[in-house]
């Protein structure tokens, strides 16, 4: 890791998950600060920041959080509370950082809260995690009753009117459920279904209340962008996208692994900084935003990994997982195993979702085994015009990413593999291709 960092500073250190630990390097400083000003400067402060979430969508959080009623009524006048939900469901393949968060730091992503919840008016807040997350559910509890102790949270918070308490909602493993949305239901004990929108969750929320959701991530920076002022948070990005970021890089790198970095830096610049393609090998293509990110080549990666620049390149910053291929790397197998896997996680309730991502696993399986005809190809284009943009959630999008570009960047491999009848590099690298798509964890 390289330069300044925010979130990863103290993370090699023992004992940094404490409160002892979080206190004695300035923790829940900002919040002091933040509770000597009005909510709406700390709004103006994070507009500032440009800082912009963190979980894919990359939409500017302070507008976001100006987006929340100041004090809501129901039908009959009486106040309706406001909440706070913590998006820490982090199903994307390929990342894998809020999870450093949560057993490192949490309680940067405590104080985020608490801050948002001063800005926003919250009185009360859900973390949202993911159901395989036990450890980071286990530590982020006593994360939350070790800040309650000494008076982060709770009523009067640090001696001001700040009432405000956290609770840990374990989700049951959806992909799904990381859409904010279909995760709200499932706070609510409903089916993990994502929701027509309007309204949005400002308006209706969490128990039909005005919700304001973030990523972890987003959260745990709050404490940096108040304590050092937006702008200094600002000018470590780019023009539109504040700050540093934490990238995940998995598949066939030296060294897989989370990276600190400038939304500045360059995906060519992030594969260098994590050694580089594995074995010497030549780099064949990188999804550059976690598995739902279209497809790059080789020599399309001198593009900074900012929202901006990345949707530029007709791909996203999305989560910033990185899943870097190399030659050795059959885009045919690397897209059908992603392709099952979004089949399966597909809710249903759309048919062209429902539908469609079923029939892109089956022909891409179907390729993939040397079985595929021409007009497969031609078939995969018009089944993903029939699911972009024409389903309730974006879910359909992100299947169509993948498949389209591995068709259209890679198309001589499909090619191959029906002309052939078979999968040309299939005897010797299944492995492999088998790794880079379902991402490892090295932290
Ligand atoms: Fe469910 Fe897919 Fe429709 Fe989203 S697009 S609501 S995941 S069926």
């Amino acid at each position: 890791m390289m330069g300044e960092k925010i979130l990863t500073k103290y993370i090699a250190e023992q004992n940094c998950q404490t409160i002892d630990f979080y206190l004695a390097h300035d923790g829940y400083k900002a919040l002091r600060k933040a509770l000597s000003i009005t909510p709406d400067a700390v709004i103006e402060e994070v507009k500032k920041s440009n800082l912009r979430g963190r979980g894919g969508a990359g939409f500017p959080t302070g507008m976001k959080w100006s987006f929340m009623p100041k004090n809501p009524v129901d039908a009959d006048g009486r106040p309706r509370p406001k909440y706070l939900v913590c998006n820490a469901d982090e199903g994307e393949p390929g990342t894998f950082k809020d999870r450093l968060i949560m057993t490192k730091n949490p309680h940067a992503l405590i104080e985020g809260m608490v801050i948002a919840a001063h800005a926003v008016g919250a009185v009360r807040g859900y973390i949202y995690i993911r159901g395989e997350f036990f450890k980071e559910a286990r530590l982020l509890q006593r994360a939350i009753d070790d800040a309650r102790g000494q008076g982060y949270l709770g009523k009067n918070i640090l001696g001001s009117n700040l009432h405000f308490d956290l609770f840990v909602y374990r989700g049951a493993g959806a992909y799904i459920c990381g859409e904010e949305s279909a995760l709200l239901n499932s706070l609510e004990g409903k089916r993990g279904e994502p929701r027509l929108k309007p309204p949005f969750p400002a308006q209706v929320g969490a128990f039909g209340m005005p919700t304001c959701v973030n990523n972890v991530e987003t959260f745990a920076v709050i404490p940096y962008i108040i304590e050092h002022g937006g702008p200094k948070f600002a000018a470590m990005g780019t023009e539109k996208s504040g700050g540093l970021r934490l990238f995940c890089v998995s598949g066939q790198v030296e060294r897989p692994g989370i990276y600190e970095l400038s939304m500045r830096t360059t995906l060519r610049e992030l594969i260098d900084i994590a050694g580089g393609v594995r074995n010497g090998k030549k780099l064949k293509a990188v999804i550059p935003g976690g598995a739902s990110a279209p497809m790059l080549t080789a020599e399309e990666i001198d593009v900074p990994l900012c929202f901006d620049a990345m949707m530029k390149a007709q791909t996203m910053a999305g989560s910033g997982g990185a899943i870097v291929m190399s030659e050795d790397v059959c885009i045919v197998e690397a897209t059908s195993i992603l392709l099952r896997f979004y089949e399966h996680e597909s809710c249903g309730q759309c048919s062209q979702c429902r539908e469609g991502s079923h029939w892109l696993a089956r022909m891409f399986a179907r390729i993939e085994a040397g079985k595929g005809t021409h007009d497969d190809l031609i078939t995969i284009e018009r089944i993903c015009a029939n699911m972009a943009g024409q389903t309730i959630c974006a879910f359909a999008d992100a299947v169509t990413g993948p498949a389209l570009s591995a068709v259209r960047k890679f198309r001589s491999e499909f090619e191959d593999h029906i002309r052939q009848r078979r999968c040309p590099q299939k005897a010797m690298l299944r492995a492999p291709a088998t790794d880079s798509v379902r991402g490892q964890t090295h932290v």
